[in-house]
């Protein structure tokens, strides 16, 4: 009896001594998407702080770079680049040079210059252009267009009808951010995932954390887990937002060259070092389709790739190997 009384007090005071240390988990929508967090803290106050950061960084991040409001200065460019030298942040008209370092790498497969004829397409309403209407806007896709001052921290594009999103990159970008800041106040073990980007620091209970990639068709199918440790990791997949029409799927991935849905593969998940380098290759790869998306990676060295090919053969670069 006295035992047991003993145990329980000093159970109790473990538990009370511990109670601070825990993981947080939060999950928002922002920028689109479905934002998740989940980190270990040794104090809980500075915990709640850092989840509270990380969607804070988030929703400023999308206030920059979002299409979709009309205030933000990624549409101060759209609705003036033609006409004038338009005054940005450093830091988006740093994350738009980084944009065209990757369309050069790419070969012009990613180009944030794409929505000249990609914001023709509406997903939710299933409305595209017309052969007319890209064959008009496809002249306004190149990266070359965009003309960046880092000086002056301005932004022009060099004619009339050229748009650029970056929805190819800012996640990954917002990501890294977000774990910058968490990191910056002692957090040593965290994940955070926008949408289909996520960047993991340290390790989960001693163990990798494990990211499933899902199967193309069916969203409670896993087609590979994948232990991580201190790594990002983006998949861009055709059934992210699309429509089906007469046998063909219209989706978010547009070819710059030809202004349609990039065809070859259903999926690509790329495993790097950052989320903005993962998130931009990603779409790259998925453009480039499986030949020279994996040339590609195989050449960068730093990076790995799993994709689904359209005929739903999973293909995987040297670093990962063949799993039995
Ligand atoms: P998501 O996580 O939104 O599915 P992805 O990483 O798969 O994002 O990228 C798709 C997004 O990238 C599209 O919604 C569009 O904003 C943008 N995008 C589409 N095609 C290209 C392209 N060829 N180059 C750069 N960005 C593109
Ligand atoms: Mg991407």
């Amino acid at each position: 009896m006295r035992l047991s009384r003993t145990v329980i007090f000093l159970l109790l005071t473990l538990a009370l001594g511990t109670a601070r240390a825990d993981w947080h988990h939060r999950e928002a929508a922002i920028m689109g998407t479905r934002i998740a967090v989940e980190l270990w803290a040794d104090d809980g106050a500075v915990g709640e702080r850092a989840v509270e950061a990380v969607l804070g960084e988030m929703r400023r991040v999308d206030a920059l770079m979002s299409h979709y409001k009309p205030e933000s200065q990624l549409s101060q460019i759209n609705q003036r680049a033609d006409r004038e030298a338009v005054k940005v942040d450093p830091e988006l008209a740093q994350l738009i040079i980084r944009a065209a370092r990757l369309s050069e790498l790419t070969g012009g497969a990613f180009d944030i210059t794409y929505a000249s004829v990609g914001h023709l397409y509406d997903y939710r309403a299933h409305t595209r252009p017309t052969d007319a209407e890209i064959a008009a806007g496809l002249g306004a896709i190149d990266w070359r267009h965009v003309i960046v001052d880092p000086q002056a921290s301005t932004v022009r594009f060099s004619r009339t009808g050229v748009r650029i999103d970056l929805g190819g990159i800012a996640k990954g970008y917002a990501v890294d951010r977000a774990i910058g800041i968490v990191q910056s106040m002692g957090i040593a073990h965290a994940s955070v995932t926008a949408g289909g980007d996520s960047r993991i620091i340290g390790d989960r209970f001693g163990r990798p954390w494990i990211v499933g990639i899902r199967h193309p068709d069916d969203p409670g199918r896993v087609i590979a887990r994948i232990p991580l440790v201190d790594t990002s990791i983006s998949t861009s997949g055709d059934y992210e937002r699309y429509f089906d029409e007469g046998g063909e799927r219209y989706h978010h991935i547009i070819d710059p060259g030809t202004g349609r849905s990039a065809g070859e593969v259903r999926s690509v998940t790329i495993i790097g070092p950052d989320a903005t380098t993962t998130d931009g290759l990603s779409t790259s790869v998925f453009v480039l389709g499986p030949q020279r998306g994996l040339e590609l990676v195989e050449k960068l060295g730093d990076v790995d790739a799993i994709i689904v090919r359209r005929d739903g053969k999973v293909l995987y670069s040297s670093g990962l190997g063949e799993p039995p």
